[in-house]
């Protein structure tokens, strides 16, 4: 092993808290970052694909997470008319694939467990800037620190060092639509293994995920999202919360009494989403992870898992050189082509869940099924969805 590097990592989400572990795990000296004075989890619940739980299992965490989560075997989505968009079972991919529904507060607690200097952290630190030379780093007290061999950006969507390096942002936009979600008690819910979905055109859409134990609380729980417009989740409130409930009437009759804990808009968390792209992922010392690199719409449930799949391969490109400057070239290489397929994946494929456009959601209903059905584009489809997929052309 060689390395030894002192390393900031920005940021202690998902793709943060998995950097931690592996770059601990190779010896580096590391001074971890988190503006949230007690870090936690923020969120419902998530599927993780076979992707993120190979890097949990690479983490020693498979079982763990297998203990905590529910395995989902199945998606299957429908119109109010009852008419099926979508319908996709994993072992149709492989006998042994699945997803694994998850809390953030499981898979939070999981990684921060797992890292031994977890009480080193230092919370309440909101990193502002890179110092022009690359190796300082300045929060909104003005303390710098400093210097670094390596600063990992890890500060998510709304990446304030992203902003310290504009010449590296292509592209950058808030979706219009996003989505209130929070988790509720699964109770009697009968569809264990499934992730179900509920389409109203394209300007509804309500999910209901199994994502097993919470750490925090007995019994086993779902998360909930329904999505809307983004002026519409700023001002969630009692009128919106009464219409949420019509609404859910409507489109998924079933569904109405899981509502009955949410007693008040506070209950659901309010979620916009960011459709972030890089020309690079580097900047001299710097690498930029998760979604502060490439934050996308979650329509197809895959950035917790490129956030696990970023941090894996930043500590593979750490370990394979004992230069620093060539194991930075070698992080974009491995993760490109990965991230831009599923980038334009879910620029392509969210106005067709979310949007204004009703003729879309005709165009979906009538040729998802069909496709679905289709042998080679259900293999697609099922690599799509389990986070395999890394060119156009294989
Ligand atoms: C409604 C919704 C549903 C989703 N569903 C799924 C799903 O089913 N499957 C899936 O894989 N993904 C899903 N995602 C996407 C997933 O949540 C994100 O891609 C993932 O959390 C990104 O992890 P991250 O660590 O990059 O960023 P974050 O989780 O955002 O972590 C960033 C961390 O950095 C900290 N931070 C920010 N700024 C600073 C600063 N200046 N200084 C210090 N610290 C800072 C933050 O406090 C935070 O702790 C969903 C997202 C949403 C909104």
């Amino acid at each position: 092993m060689h390395g030894r590097w002192h390393i900031a990592i920005v940021g202690y989400g998902a793709a943060g808290q998995a950097a931690s572990l592996f770059l601990a795990e190779q010896g580096h000296r590391l001074t971890v970052f988190e503006q949230a004075a007690a870090p936690g989890p923020v969120g419902a619940g998530f599927l993780l694909q076979p992707t993120g739980l190979s890097v949990l299992a690479r983490l020693g965490l498979h079982e763990q997470a297998l203990a905590q989560g529910q395995r989902i075997e199945r998606l299957h989505g429908c119109n109010v008319s009852g008419h099926c968009v979508m319908d996709m079972r994993y072992a149709d991919h492989a006998a042994d694939c699945f997803g694994l529904g998850l809390t953030r507060g499981s898979l939070f607690t999981l990684l921060r467990d797992a890292y031994a200097d977890s009480a080193q952290i230092r919370t309440g630190a909101c990193i502002e800037t890179i110092d022009a030379d690359g190796r300082h780093l300045r929060d909104s007290a003005g303390e710098r620190y400093g210097p670094f061999d390596l600063i990992v950006a890890a500060d998510g969507a709304h990446s304030r060092l992203r902003a310290s390096v504009p010449q590296l942002v292509r592209r950058q936009r808030t979706y219009p639509w996003g989505a209130i979600w929070c988790l509720l008690p699964a109770e009697k819910w009968p569809y264990h293994d499934v992730l179900q979905q509920r389409y109203g055109g394209t300007r509804e859409m309500i999910g209901l995920l199994p994502v097993g134990r919470r750490p925090d609380r007995d019994g086993r729980w779902l998360t909930f999202y329904f999505s809307l417009p983004g002026e519409q989740i700023d001002a969630f409130d009692d009128a919106a919360l009464v219409r949420l409930r019509e609404r859910v009437t409507v489109l998924w009759p079933e569904a109405l009494p899981l509502l009955a804990s949410i007693g008040v808009p506070q209950q659901l968390q309010r979620a916009r989403y960011r459709d972030v792209v890089l020309r690079t992922p580097v900047q001299g010392r710097t690498v930029f992870i998760g979604d502060a690199a490439h934050a996308m719409s979650p329509q197809l449930g895959q950035g917790v898992n490129m956030a696990l799949l970023d941090a894996h391969a930043l500590a593979d490109a750490l370990a394979a050189s004992d230069d620093i400057e060539a194991a930075l070239q070698l992080y974009p290489r491995a993760r490109r082509h990965h991230v831009a397929v599923y980038q334009r994946l879910s620029r392509w494929l969210t106005p067709l869940f979310q949007s204004e456009r009703d003729g879309l959601a005709r165009l979906r209903d009538i040729t998802f099924g069909p496709l679905g059905r289709m042998p080679l584009a259900r293999g697609q489809m099922l690599k799509i969805l389990a986070g395999m997929k890394t060119s156009w052309l294989r």
